[in-house]
């Protein structure tokens, strides 16, 4: 299982099973009653974010014994769960996050899919996980869509949004790795992630608490780096600030990144840099994608150590014009403002990012080039 960045990119960058040879890995159950096609059209004609779940689901266990079986599509509909399943009392749980596009020709398409199947074997490794197969993860994907794909919005801005997600299923109080999962995919009809568009977003940089520590999970996509990062989000919220940007968490110096989001700063010289992989920041696939176009054009773009009194005074000299914020589902978020306990600074220009979000939404939607093949056709 990869256990660096560096062996992220490499697996993402390898040749992927084409979706027919994949078709057909994971069963499809008999479903007692889909959504009528007018619920369906009523839910994308405005679906916001996270509401609404397609009719099917995927499902598949894992035991010593067996390994990943009953590998099915099944209705979407609640799980049985043990109270004692230890999920519910430590935590063992990983996600990705990615989404299904629908091109001007109605053919479907998915973005970088082998990034997330090798970024969730990442996770599963830090939270002794067993491997999930990266064909069996884009299978998956295959599978649901098929069975789906009448939840693939063609709406401008509107995407089906996938959650694949593993967690520990064994009933058992005992404190050690689980020896049963399940692994489970939903689909999730998604309008534009921030209801105002592209408008900056005012930022609480989060001084007191931080998502995560040196050694830790800081780095893979789990749930309990979510549940660190609720109260700081409620407090800032509670201030009017739409998202927090963490710190590092041994001296609070230094930026990590925005919980959910990874961050980048754009000099007025035309320079970008984006903090440092540290082992507490998650390795997302549009941070490694902003990077990878960025350099293609020419621009400078490079890891560093921001610190967070260098930054502010670069803010205030103007040396320092822009930053934004970027993940799978807002894509790319600028921002407007940063607050502190004893500080604000605002951002004054926002059109790198509207440029290199009109670039990947553009690659994500067909209506510009693929250079880099990151496209992958589902049906
Ligand atoms: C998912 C996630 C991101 C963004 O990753 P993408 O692969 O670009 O979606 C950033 N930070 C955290 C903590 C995340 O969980």
């Amino acid at each position: 299982m990869p256990t660096t960045p560096a062996e992220l990119e490499a697996l993402a960058a390898e040749p992927l099973k084409s979706a027919s040879d994949l078709a057909g890995t994971f069963v499809k159950q008999d479903h007692p009653g889909v959504k009528p096609e007018s619920e369906v059209e009523k839910i994308l004609a405005n679906p916001g974010f996270g509401n609404f779940f397609t009719d099917y689901m995927v499902h598949a266990t894992w035991t010593a014994e067996k390994g990943w079986h009953n590998k099915v599509v099944e209705p979407y509909g609640p799980l049985s769960l043990d109270p004692a399943g230890s999920v519910l009392h430590y935590g063992q749980e990983v996600f990705e996050g990615l989404k299904a596009y629908r091109h001007e020709d109605g053919s479907i398409w998915t973005f970088r899919p082998s990034y997330n199947a090798a970024r969730l074997n990442f996770s599963n490794h830090r939270l002794a996980i067993p491997e999930f197969p990266m064909d069996d993860f884009l299978a998956s994907i295959v599978d649901l869509i098929a069975a789906d794909s009448r939840w693939v919005p063609s709406k401008e801005g509107e995407t089906l949004y996938l959650r694949p997600f593993i967690f520990a299923s064994e009933s058992f109080l005992g404190v050690r790795a689980a020896t049963r999962y399940e692994y489970l995919l939903l689909g999730s009809p998604s309008g534009a992630y921030f209801k105002n568009g592209f408008q900056p977003i005012n930022v609480w940089v989060e001084q007191e608490f931080h998502r995560a520590g040196n050694g830790g999970m800081g780095a893979v996509k789990t749930g309990g780096n979510y549940a660190s990062s609720l109260l700081p989000k409620m407090e800032a919220s509670a201030k009017g600030f739409d998202e927090v940007l963490f710190l590092d968490a041994t001296t609070s110096t230094y930026l990590d990144e925005l919980g959910g989001m990874n961050v980048f700063v754009v000099y007025e010289d035309g320079k970008i840099r984006t903090p440092k992989l540290t082992g507490n920041i998650l390795p997302g696939n549009t941070r490694s994608c902003i990077m990878q176009l960025l350099t293609r054009d020419g621009v400078d773009v490079a890891e560093a150590t921001i610190d967070l009194k260098q930054l502010l005074a670069d803010i205030e000299s103007g040396e320092v014009v822009e930053m934004f914020a970027c993940g799978t589902a807002a894509v790319v978020t600028t921002i407007g403002s940063l607050t502190g306990t004893d500080f604000k600074v605002t951002l004054p220009k926002h059109d790198t990012s509207k440029a290199i979000y009109d670039e990947l939404t553009g690659i994500q939607l067909g209506t510009r080039p693929d250079t880099f093949g990151w496209l992958y056709r589902l049906a």
